[in-house]
């Protein structure tokens, strides 16, 4: 078990817009470690602090195709991005949805580390994209927001519907 709950939609913490870390302390590298195993747990390929209750701009993601470990990413930023691909994507706090999204294909990220060095990546493809979905769920931004308008009415439709039926 998980020591995280994470917040399904329509939680309001989804759509709040995270502050800046200032300091990285205990408190803060104990959240991104907790933040890796909830991810774990629940199969997820990144996680965002807000997903997790806590409106703080820190992200986590699993870097499959590089490293090939649990990368966190401290004020997240893309500063430059180019071309667009098309993925399909889901979410941990979106259940049983899942969506192709346009979204740029390559991107540099500026971020801190948990040491809070500043670091600078260069990536495209899969990690490329879950970086952008994690750092939209900064800034209060779901996948489902990137979608065709009368698509994503079809979307909220059956969210709200499974959400009653679970009442
Ligand atoms: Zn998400």
């Amino acid at each position: 078990m998980s020591k995280l709950q994470i917040k399904i939609y329509p939680a309001p913490v989804l759509r709040k817009k995270s502050t800046i870390v200032d300091t990285i302390g205990e408190e803060e590298k104990r959240l991104a470690r907790d933040m890796i195993d909830a991810m774990r747990v629940s199969n997820g390929v990144g996680l965002a602090a807000p997903q997790v209750g806590i409106s703080k701009r820190i992200i986590v993601v699993e870097d499959l195709e590089g490293t090939k470990s649990s990368l966190v990413f401290i004020n997240p930023k893309v500063v430059k991005k180019k071309g667009r691909s098309s993925f399909c994507e889901g979410c941990l706090s979106v259940p049983g949805i899942t969506r192709d999204v346009m979204r740029p294909e390559f991107i540099v990220l500026e971020a801190l580390n948990l040491d809070g060095d500043k670091i600078k990546i260069e990536t495209g493809g899969f990690l490329a994209r879950v970086v952008q979905h994690e750092i939209d769920h900064l800034d209060g931004i779901l996948f489902i927001d990137r979608i065709n308008f009368l698509k994503r009415k079809k979307i909220m439709k059956q969210v709200s519907k499974n959400i009653c039926m679970e009442l």
